[in-house]
């Protein structure tokens, strides 16, 4: 036996090449091939672990970071969670302004990896002080030696998927690949995986997936901002009330929009047929196979390559609570599934 420690050196080095998942049951009747990127499997259980290595890795590449430095964030809660853990070994402070909408199980995960959290309202508008993008921005003017990570905005969170995700998904497909479907927040994963999947093949068929709530689709569609399309919703991390520069509208085909509803009753229908526990998007994102479908966007020869972003345990106290689910009226609002029964 070869006298060597077969160990990783980091958490941060199991970040990416995650697996690819043929779906078998609840694509049952759906028409062609589908697949799931099951992001999940990174050390931080999003793929968020990609951006937050790949831009703080630039930073310090650029002299821009050094031991002691901070790292700023506004975030849904995954893309803190990646920069806190990417911060904890390289041994940088994390600060997190986070959205009131974000589940609690979120907030106290990121304090439990040594953030620092903002707690900001979720319904007031971007330029208002008390928004978590004011916050985030005062902080990094207010902390000396910190950087502003600004995922939305930054050109780095693109550019971690082309790199990555992008030549991962081409190479496991060994580039039979027909459609990408992928959800919309920052925009950085659909962008970044279909401009290297594109460059491969300009045929493959890119769709984002977007909430009712959110401006993305309309936007895409008309090239302006509509703000009688924004209203609150529930699905966290998809969709936008903004135009994020981090997404190239140009290289997405299409956008589709589903419920909150639908979508958390598919998250919890993955997890009953596949036994992927996943969390609230990547319900979304199969709810827009779904809809896709019954729009014959598919044919027998479709390969169709889905992204789960993350996983089911962050969303305990939402779509795997029946109390949650009842909370928001979506037993009513849905009837394909029963409230389950406590058997004592
Ligand atoms: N799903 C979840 C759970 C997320 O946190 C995010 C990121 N906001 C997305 C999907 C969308 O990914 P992206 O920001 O790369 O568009």
């Amino acid at each position: 036996m070869e006298n060597k420690i077969k160990a990783y050196n980091n958490i941060l080095e199991l970040i990416g090449k995650t697996p690819l998942v043929k779906l078998n049951r609840i694509t049952e009747n759906l028409t062609g091939d589908f697949y799931a990127k099951v992001e999940a499997f990174n050390p931080g259980h999003s793929s968020k672990d990609r951006i937050a290595i790949h831009i703080i890795e630039e930073a310090e590449r650029k002299g821009l970071l050094k031991e002691g430095s901070t790292i700023i964030e506004t975030t849904s809660g995954n893309t803190g969670f990646s920069i806190a853990m990417v911060s904890i070994i390289k041994g940088y402070k994390c600060i997190l302004a986070v959205s009131s909408k974000s589940s609690a199980d979120k907030i106290d995960m990121l304090r439990s990896m040594g953030a620092e959290v903002y707690v900001c309202p979720a319904h007031v508008s971007a330029d208002d002080p008390r928004s978590y993008y004011q916050v985030a921005k005062r902080l990094h003017d207010e902390t000396k030696n910190s950087i502003y990570i600004n995922q939305y905005f930054n050109e780095l969170n693109m550019e971690a998927h082309y790199r990555s995700t992008g030549p991962e998904i081409w190479e496991q497909t060994s580039g039979q690949i027909t459609h990408l479907v992928a959800c919309s927040g920052t925009g950085g994963t659909i962008s970044g995986t279909a401009r290297f999947l594109k460059e491969q093949n300009p045929n493959i068929k890119v769709i984002g997936v977007d909430a009712y709530g959110s401006v993305l689709k309309k936007y895409h569609e008309t090239g302006t901002l509509d703000t009688n399309e924004i209203y609150p919703y529930r699905i966290e991390g998809l969709g936008k009330n903004l135009i994020p520069t981090a997404t190239d509208f140009e290289i997405i085909d299409e956008f589709i929009k589903v419920s909150d509803a639908e979508s958390a009753h598919t998250a919890r229908e993955i997890s009953k047929t596949e036994g992927m526990f996943v969390g609230y998007t990547s319900g979304a994102a199969m709810q827009a196979l779904k809809q896709l479908d019954a729009m014959e966007v598919f044919d027998k020869d479709s390969k169709v390559v889905v992204i789960f972003p993350d996983h089911g345990s962050r969303y305990m106290s939402k779509i795997y609570s029946d109390q949650w689910m009842e909370d928001q009226g979506f037993f009513e609002a849905n009837q394909v599934e029963e409230k389950q029964e406590i058997q004592y």
